[in-house]
């Protein structure tokens, strides 16, 4: 589950839910167009535009200072500063 620790966003697996653009069960993102929740097929179909949205939902405040991408819950994968 991604989670919010002080100003730390880390990015771990999410349980499978229904993609709001094509009714795929499979783990989503919120990265869609106007911030649906999308899986990942979905999110290669226009890569350019997945990338705009992530960047608007997690960089654009300055809120968060770092991301950290897990892909097992609780273990850390990678970090990357936000303000690269
Ligand atoms: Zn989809």
């Amino acid at each position: 589950m991604t989670k919010v620790i002080g100003n730390t966003v880390i990015i771990e697996p999410e349980p499978e839910q229904t993609c709001e653009l094509c009714g795929a069960f499979a783990e989503c993102r919120p990265y869609g167009p106007n911030g649906e929740q999308i899986c990942y097929e979905c999110g290669m179909k226009d890569l350019e535009a997945t990338k705009l949205a992530f960047e608007r939902r997690l960089l654009d405040d300055n809120r968060y200072r770092e991301i950290v991408i897990s892909v097992v819950a609780g273990v850390p994968l990678e970090t990357d500063d936000a303000d690269d």
